[in-house]
């Protein structure tokens, strides 16, 4: 990997999703095919940058895994080793957020990786990917993105990991960091940033990290009998996510089965309402936020579901105990 002084390096890995997706060989549905190097080779335009691509992966977002992610974040580590000032990763939208928060948890580097990917796939009248990845580029470029973490650069907004989300299952306005907002735009080739650069936790270690296993979401709502949620415990669950109602509540029914099984399961209490925190002690109910805290249950916060599963999955991964859990999600999902 070299690169001309005068300009800066950037590296580029390539997973797949609707960027990298275009029918053919008979077929008129999109399927992976496009490389990075063909990603690349569609911008037809001074970058002002050099650009190391490698195609790590070629699949739909949906069969993201851990295994791909860890590959991911070592080849971004030693590419910036070996002098990139930042990176990104191409990949399907679907599941964006969840690589970006994963990023976000454990990159430990001041260079950005910035995440993008397309909504239209190449073959389609006003295809987004090569806008996303111009501006994920001069994103990653810019010296002003270091320090803040993982990025999404997606319709010229700039997302943090932390909050970002796909709200939208086709339009290319596809994200959404509701309610806080994007961190900035791009525009004119520019960067520019809403915010100055902030404090960020510091970042998990993979170190002996065994993703094994599973931690699932379960999503409380009416009917909500608890009966799924035991069947996962007595599956063999490592943690559990709970995507509660509101500010935090389940059912009296899931209210048991979590007292039952939190003395050995670490469980975490998320809002599926897509914005807000979780509560802490407005109301006294049988389910509610207050019951399950008093159990011992972990409260997210302002941390989603998938993204409080992101970080249960990590820490557990790597034996985080019972504290541990409850420290991180308070120092990462709680902004009092
Ligand atoms: N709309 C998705 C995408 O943007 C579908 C495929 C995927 O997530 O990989 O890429």
């Amino acid at each position: 990997m070299s690169s001309d002084t005068r300009r800066p390096l950037v590296a580029v890995a390539a997973l797949g999703g609707t960027i990298s997706m275009v029918p053919g060989n008979g077929e008129d549905r999109a399927v992976p095919r496009l490389s990075a190097a063909d990603l690349l080779g569609g911008l037809g335009e001074d970058l002002a940058m050099d650009v190391h691509a490698e195609t790590l992966a070629g699949i739909s977002s949906a069969s993201m895994d851990f295994a791909t992610l860890v590959k991911t974040r070592e080849w971004a580590a030693r590419a910036v080793a070996e002098g990139a000032q930042g990176v990104v990763v191409v990949q399907g939208t679907d599941t964006l957020e969840e690589t970006a928060y994963f990023f976000e948890l454990t990159w430990d580097s001041e260079a950005p990786v910035v995440i993008t990917g397309a909504m239209r796939n190449p073959s389609l009248p006003s295809a987004d990917g090569a806008g996303n990845l111009v501006a994920a580029l001069t994103v990653a470029a810019e010296p002003r993105s270091r320090r803040r973490g993982a990025l999404v650069a997606f319709n010229d907004d700039v997302h943090q990991a932390r909050w970002v989300r796909k709200a939208h299952s086709s339009h290319v306005e596809a994200f959404s960091s509701n309610p806080a907002g994007p961190l900035g735009l791009v525009s004119e080739g520019l960067v520019h940033y809403f915010h100055p650069v902030a404090a960020r936790p510091a970042a998990l270690s993979l170190v002996d990290a065994d993703f094994s296993g599973l931690v699932p979401i379960v999503e409380s709502g009416v009917e909500d009998t608890g009966e799924v949620l035991e069947t996962l415990i007595k599956a063999g669950a490592k943690g559990v996510v709970i995507a509660a109602n509101g500010g935090g509540h389940v059912s009296a029914a899931t209210a048991g089965v979590i007292e039952r099984a939190l003395p050995d399961l670490p469980i975490v209490v998320a809002s599926r309402t897509g914005a807000g925190p979780t509560f802490r002690g407005t109301y006294g109910f049988r389910g509610s936020e207050s019951d399950l805290i008093a159990m011992g249950a972990t409260m997210a916060g302002w941390l989603d579901p998938r993204k409080s599963r992101m970080l249960l999955h990590v820490l557990l991964a790597t034996g985080a105990p019972r504290d541990r859990v409850e420290a991180e999600f308070r120092l990462r999902g709680d902004l009092t």
